[in-house]
């Protein structure tokens, strides 16, 4: 059993070493990497490896991404405070915790029942009651909620889903990997005097998004 100081020192290195010494600064996105405790989002087997600098499985044949890639994608949609932010592939529940000490509310989706199920209650547990987890194919969006000042996808995509354009709010990104599993890039978007325009950041690697608008099984 790891004590609750050497946990919390393990984040602090991850947040120097792996974070602001990659040229990420930001106090506010920092800070969220300091207080969100990782390794609840971990499963037991993986709990000394949860402040390491790679991705982790988390059953499903499904991964919480590296913090760093995390924090990259977070710090992408330039988020303030006041924002609703919808993510796409809950997952483990992380990203979606980090993003709910970065924004006013989250949603976020996840195809898989059972991950739907445990990320939600890791994050009422830790009380993350402004964070809602929905079980379904987002890869079209969510529209109920929309407008959302930021869209993250954490699957990679063939192309930005043609319907979350229409649910992004004035002014709002929309951050996701794209392209097959050999040359995925991330894409930040936003819509500019009524078109949507695209600025690519890093090579990255991740899982496949499925659904309506992802990758069909054995095509990725
Ligand atoms: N953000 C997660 C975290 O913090 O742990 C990691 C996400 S994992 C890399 C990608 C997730 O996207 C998987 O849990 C997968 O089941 C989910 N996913 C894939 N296609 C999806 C879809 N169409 N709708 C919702 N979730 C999807």
């Amino acid at each position: 059993m790891i004590s609750e100081e050497a946990q919390a020192l393990e984040r602090e290195l991850m947040v120097v070493q792996q974070i602001k010494g990659r040229g990420l600064t930001d106090e506010r996105l920092l800070n969220a990497f300091r207080v969100v405790p990782r390794h609840r989002f971990v499963p037991e087997g993986y709990l000394d490896s949860a402040y390491e600098d790679f991705p982790l499985p988390i059953g499903q044949g499904q991964t919480i991404s590296q913090p760093y890639i995390v924090a990259l994608m977070t710090h992408l949609l330039r988020l303030t405070g006041n924002e609703t932010v919808l993510e796409i592939g809950t997952g483990s529940g992380y990203q979606a915790a980090i993003l709910s000490r970065m924004a006013r509310q989250v949603y976020s989706i996840e195809i898989h029942p059972e991950l739907a199920q445990h990320a939600a209650e890791v994050l009422a547990d830790l009380n993350y009651f402004h964070v809602e987890i929905i079980t379904g194919d987002g890869s079209g969006g969510l529209p109920e909620h929309a407008p959302y000042n930021g869209i993250i996808i954490t699957a990679s995509a063939p192309e930005a889903p043609p319907p979350l354009f229409a649910q992004l709010a004035e002014g709002g990104r929309l951050v996701l990997p794209a392209g097959p599993r050999s040359s995925q890039e991330l894409e930040v978007w936003q819509i500019q005097d009524g078109v949507p325009k695209c600025k690519k950041s890093i090579p990255v690697v991740f899982v496949p998004l499925r659904g309506e608008y992802g990758w069909k099984v054995g095509e990725e």
